[in-house]
């Protein structure tokens, strides 16, 4: 074998330590709609409590019916390149709509989210650096491993590590750097403010991962861009249809200029399928509710806010999150999979989330979408109460843990 699989850590290794504690969490299969409130696992009805179809769109009725229109008129596959035959009327027309979503000038459109990223490794040519946040999502990190340049990472969050190392970057070296938006794991922002104004005294270029703030955060839902009021000064924005959105297919969004180089010089964009047609209506119906039915996403909010304040009066600290993204933190795996596995056994399914996901710990990582209401609220709340109870998780004096 060439690449000895225990060698490094990896999510198998989770699941072979949560084996011996008799914790079975990873690919667990359901035929029922993962974007409803509950779903059927092992004939058990479960709440699903860890979906990031953050406004529950994948099952909303006019998403669906996009879907199966565009199906039924264009068939479920485009048999190729988007640079190719691949590319639909659809496309174009989301490449459009989004554009104008997220306040760029232009929009391309990708297989995945995944894909979106990896298109921007075609940005970084010998003499350049990329500037990653130490958290960034797996996706960017490839981007970087694939592109020509060199990879720096700042401390999370740490806009004076950044500047250090910008300063340090190689006189006439062209820099990128790039963050997540609404980071995947811990819920907490990046302050895009700040990191514009550091990259524009080394003249370096921004590129925003909206994965998951794409929909979520923002007044028009258009992100954490938006939020910040630097929509108009990103050089790229990523984002995925697979969160918010309710479909799957990756955008990568900015000034016509950046977009049209990435169309024609990105590998993941040129080589391999185009977004299939139901993905693609179902993601513009989505957009379409984005726009129309904000009350969904107020929804989604409210119930995060729940969250966090009932969990943070149980004693669980879940900073630095204040968005849909709710982290308990365990000190390692065991603890973690034990709570999972009794949350798990509440009728409750989060996700267990190690390396190589986080860096250090365990940690259960909660959503509730807009599919959710203020009893299921309750219900997640009473669950993990009753199992820090039994578990004396949290350890504090007026929550003793019950024998
Ligand atoms: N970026 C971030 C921050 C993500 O969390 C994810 C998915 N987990 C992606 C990109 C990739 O998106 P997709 O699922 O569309 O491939």
């Amino acid at each position: 074998m060439i690449v000895d699989p225990f060698a490094k850590g990896g999510l198998h290794q989770a699941e072979a330590i949560l084996k011996a504690h008799g914790v079975d969490a990873y690919f667990r299969s359901t035929a029922t709609r993962t974007g409803d409130s509950h779903a059927v696992i092992d004939g058990r009805t479960v709440m699903l409590a860890g979906s990031n179809d953050y406004l529950g769109l994948s099952t909303h009725p006019a998403v669906v019916e996009a879907a199966v229109t565009a199906t039924r008129r264009l068939g479920t596959s485009v048999g190729g390149s988007r640079a190719l035959t691949g590319t639909l009327d659809l496309h174009g027309e989301l490449e459009e709509r989004l554009a104008t979503f997220l306040g760029q000038e232009a929009a391309v459109v990708t297989t995945t989210g995944f894909q979106a990223n990896l298109a921007l490794s075609a940005l970084l040519g010998r003499s350049d650096v990329a500037f990653l946040d130490a958290r960034v999502h797996a996706s960017l990190i490839e981007a970087a491993r694939l592109g020509w340049g060199r990879v720096r990472r700042y401390r999370h969050l740490d806009v004076a590590h950044l500047r250090e190392l910008l300063a340090a970057a190689p006189a006439g070296s062209g820099r990128l750097v790039v963050t997540d938006g609404m980071f995947s794991m811990d819920g907490d922002v990046a302050d895009l403010r700040a990191l514009r104004e550091a990259a524009d005294e080394y003249g370096a270029k921004l590129v925003v991962d909206a994965a998951h703030d794409m929909g979520v955060l923002g007044s028009r839902g258009a992100g954490l861009a938006e939020h910040c009021g630097v929509e108009d000064r990103v050089d790229l924005i990523t984002g995925t249809f697979s969160k918010a959105f309710g479909s799957i297919g990756g955008v990568l969004a900015g000034p016509a200029s950046n977009v049209r180089y990435l169309r024609y010089n990105a590998r993941p964009i040129l080589f391999s399928a185009a977004l299939p047609p139901a993905s693609a209506a179902a993601a513009l119906a989505a957009l379409t509710v984005i726009e129309t039915e904000p009350e969904r996403r107020t929804r989604t909010l409210d119930l995060a806010e729940g969250l966090h304040n009932g969990l943070r009066a149980l004693g669980f600290d879940t900073r630095p999150s204040a968005t849909p993204i709710v982290p308990v933190r365990f000190p390692d795996l065991a603890a973690a999979g034990a709570f999972w596995a009794g949350l798990f056994r509440a009728g409750v399914f989060t996700n267990l989330v190690a390396a190589p996901a986080i860096p250090a710990g365990a940690m259960l990582r909660l959503t509730l979408t807009a599919n959710h209401d203020e009893t299921h609220l309750a219900t997640v709340l009473e669950a993990v109460e009753a199992v820090g109870r039994r578990l004396g998780v949290p350890r504090r004096p007026d929550l003793p843990p019950v024998s």
